[in-house]
């Protein structure tokens, strides 16, 4: 059973603008909140693809799971729109990117970059529902785990992922299920799983959602 969930506002120039890439579009996103979100369930509009990568990202808030949706834009235009122009130095540094941000679109074209960029660079705008202004835990997003400071959550999700060969999907829904708290918890949830199959996780899943004491969203996380 889901109760309907407010759409925030739009401004008018906005209509039918994706709020994480500011492409047009006519979906919506739903956030579900849990115990461990810092704000009220939401859905804000979303275009198919921004859709797709923001259901897989829900993580611990609407703002964490917008800077996943940019990451994951980031990454799959770096791969698909290496097309071999090379760039000069020169252009690396005129851009607005951080070094970092770049590296990924070296070698794509001059058009499809500008395309990629723009969406990674649009300001959401701010999040207000019936005209109250939602506070945004954006400035704190960083992350620390074990000793270290991660620029968000969802980098220290795929830094987990990568180096401990992890189920990178599954272990954003465990930590968007138990909060970013229980980080060392998620890992080792997932560690344990390392060879568990799609149901076998669906279940933990399941079990963590009923442990929480709600049911689990229609969110798809794989
Ligand atoms: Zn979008």
């Amino acid at each position: 059973m889901t109760l309907s969930i407010p759409l925030i506002d739009i401004p008018f120039d906005l209509r039918h603008t994706c709020w994480f890439c500011a492409e047009p579009c006519d979906a919506h996103f739903e956030y579900h909140a849990n115990n461990h979100t810092s704000h009220p369930s939401l859905s804000v509009p979303a275009c198919k693809e921004c859709l797709k990568l923001a259901k897989q990202h829900k993580l611990t808030s609407i703002w964490e799971c917008q800077v996943a949706v940019k990451d994951e834009l980031m990454r799959i235009y770096a791969k698909h729109l290496a097309i071999g122009i090379n760039w000069t130095e020169q252009e690396l540094i005129d851009s607005e990117f951080s070094c970092k941000v770049f590296e990924g679109f070296k070698k794509s074209g001059w058009m499809m970059y500008l395309i990629a960029r723009d969406r990674v660079n649009a300001p959401s705008w701010p999040i207000v529902i019936d005209g109250v202004p939602l506070e945004s835990d954006q400035v704190n997003s960083n992350f620390e785990f074990d000793g270290v400071k991660y620029p968000s959550l969802s980098k220290a999700i795929s830094h987990y992922s990568e180096t401990l060969g992890l189920d990178k999907l599954f272990l954003q829904a465990v930590v968007s299920q138990v909060g970013r708290a229980r980080f060392g918890y998620a890992v080792r949830l997932c560690r344990i799983n390392i060879t568990s199959n799609k149901r076998v996780k669906q279940e933990v899943l399941k079990d963590l959602a009923i442990e929480q004491g709600e049911e689990l969203s229609n969110s798809t996380w794989f």
